[in-house]
């Protein structure tokens, strides 16, 4: 059977959650018995999103085989239940770079080397590699931006090639409601279609995201305006929860509308098991990118799959002026506390004085890769009097460099693409905390990091869970890194060198994630 496309477009604004819709359309595809796989289209000129501020652009998100993606690729993850690979992300930098690439080599020789056909080529050619038997393409930003054209040109062209048969539209666009007139705008949703319109796209279906549910008539209208039938039209007002939206698409009988558009052969079922309740605990995430929500996304979603209340993301660098009681009548009403992973030297010193206060307080700590080696540096400093210790990336002259460049990192040139990144082998030692979350000698776990602990210099300060030492941390996972240290008599404090966020899925959250919550939940009933 012929491939077959579903390519979601964005109108009027971005960040109106098409990358949820998408993934949880993948997902009911996918219960219905369809071989789904997704490509998320990103219009930037960076090769990938690992060298982006996650303040700008939310989390860098990490694949199996290593790659540095948008955060949509988490969401594709989490909802799909499959893991994604370097070709489930494209980016404009990585077809320009491969088309000039190939101009150089001489590949074209001759040829005046263009927009249409050679980029639109590279761009259709590895579309048609993703393997699967239906591939949901979501284009990144908005019609009508400059970067996206050469993308909606392609797959304008893709639609021609492969037969409108096999291509169904689904544009996702925005609604307001203005309270002073109290009534909701269709105006713009119109004009975003005409804007697809004029490239020769036409779509077949509009899915309209509004904050509260909208009318009839307006939907009718978008319908009219929009060129499609009004079953074709769907509403998705703002829903609390996320996971909700799949059970939503599956209602709407949205999958039954694609299933004839596509001419696929579904069996109707639907099963998706996620939380609907959350527990009332506090968690929050030290954070030092502030700028959205989405820089810490896949571990919020962690926390979120295992029940719990959506963590809360603090201000690290708030903690840098406070004295010890400020400290500590900021935090007291935590439950549990996560310092997650970033890059550079602010907000480091605001950290560490949080991990003293989880420490002495036995609160419950988990330290995710950054986290895990400022772990190493505020017990090297507050429990073994190394004053000053610290990791070379925030200080190349400290008589401790308790955390130092990976070996094989002192030769890299570049920073695009060159941490060590993606899965790891990352063994789990017997009588740790780390074995009570896994149950598994081994695990693979996601890594993103340039610095580790250096265990060579500073091997005093760790010890191993079988001769356990209170002015020691003990190290629960030894690879040719550290990749794990834990503090054996506190309820839950340990830090790993890797990402366990990365490998949550809905109904199976990550481990790691699980116990952390179960110990917070604990705590919480402890101290009622
Ligand atoms: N900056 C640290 C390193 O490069 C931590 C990286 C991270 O938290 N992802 O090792």
């Amino acid at each position: 059977m012929k491939k077959k496309y579903v390519v979601v477009t964005g109108g009027v604004l971005s960040g109106i959650g098409k990358g949820i819709l998408s993934a949880s359309v993948a997902r009911v595809m996918k219960e219905c018995g369809v071989e789904v796989n997704t490509l998320k289209i990103d219009p930037y000129l960076n090769i990938d999103a690992g060298t982006m501020n996650p303040n700008q652009h939310g989390e860098v998100f990490v694949t199996e085989d290593g790659y540095e993606a948008d955060l949509d690729l988490g969401h594709y993850e989490r909802f799909l239940g499959q893991n994604m690979r370097r070709e489930n992300n494209m980016t404009a930098g990585q077809i320009f770079k491969s088309v000039i690439d190939k101009e150089r080599e001489g590949s074209f020789l001759g040829a005046t080397v263009q927009m249409v056909p050679h980029v639109t080529e590279e761009i259709k050619s590895r579309i048609r590699k993703i393997p699967g038997q239906l591939i949901m393409i979501e284009i990144g930003g908005t019609v009508g931006d400059i970067e996206g054209e050469i993308f909606l040109e392609a797959v304008r062209e893709l639609w021609v090639e492969e037969g409108s048969e096999n291509f169904l539209f689904l544009h996702v666009t925005y609604v307001p409601y203005l309270r002073v007139t109290n009534e909701f705008k269709t105006k713009p949703t119109q004009q975003s279609v005409q804007l697809l319109r004029r490239i020769g796209i036409q779509p077949q279906m509009i899915a309209v995201r509004s904050e509260l549910p909208v009318e009839e008539n307006e939907l009718r209208k978008i319908a009219l305006f929009g060129g499609v039938n009004r079953e074709m039209v769907f509403n998705f007002p703002d829903s609390k929860n996320v996971y909700d939206v799949p059970s939503i698409v599956y209602s709407y009988g949205i999958h039954i509308r694609i299933a004839e558009k596509l001419n696929l052969d579904i069996v109707e079922s639907f099963q998706w098991d996620y939380p609907k309740v959350f527990s009332s605990s506090k968690i929050a995430i030290v954070g030092k990118y502030l700028g959205t929500d989405d820089a810490y996304k896949s571990i919020t979603e962690s926390i979120c799959l295992c029940g719990a209340n959506k963590p809360e993301i603090i201000d690290s660098q708030s903690f840098e002026d406070m004295t010890q009681e400020q400290i500590e009548m900021a935090l007291s009403c935590y439950d549990g506390i996560i310092i997650p992973g970033g890059f550079g030297k602010r907000g480091i010193e605001g950290k560490i004085s949080v991990i003293k206060y989880a420490r002495e307080h036995n609160v419950p700590l988990l330290g995710i890769c950054l986290g895990m080696q400022l772990i190493v540096i505020e017990f090297a400093r507050n429990v073994r009097g190394m004053a000053g210790a610290n990791s070379s990336e925030f200080d190349s002259s400290t008589a401790y460099p308790v955390i130092d460049l990976m070996e094989e990192q002192k030769k890299v040139m570049n920073l695009g693409g060159t941490m060590r990144l993606g899965a790891q082998k990352t063994p789990v030692e017997e009588k740790t905390l780390l074995m009570e979350a896994y149950g598994e000698a081994v695990t693979f776990e996601r890594h993103r990091h340039r610095y580790e602990v250096n265990h060579e210099e500073f091997g005093d300060l760790f010890c191993t869970p079988d001769n356990p030492s209170t002015d020691k941390l003990t190290v629960s996972s030894m690879a040719d890194f550290v990749e794990a240290v834990e503090i054996s008599d506190r309820d839950f404090f340990l830090g790993i060198q890797y990402h366990p966020e990365f490998k949550s899925k809905v109904g199976a959250p990550a481990p790691l994630f699980s116990l952390f919550v179960k110990k917070v939940m604990e705590r919480k009933r402890s101290k009622q």
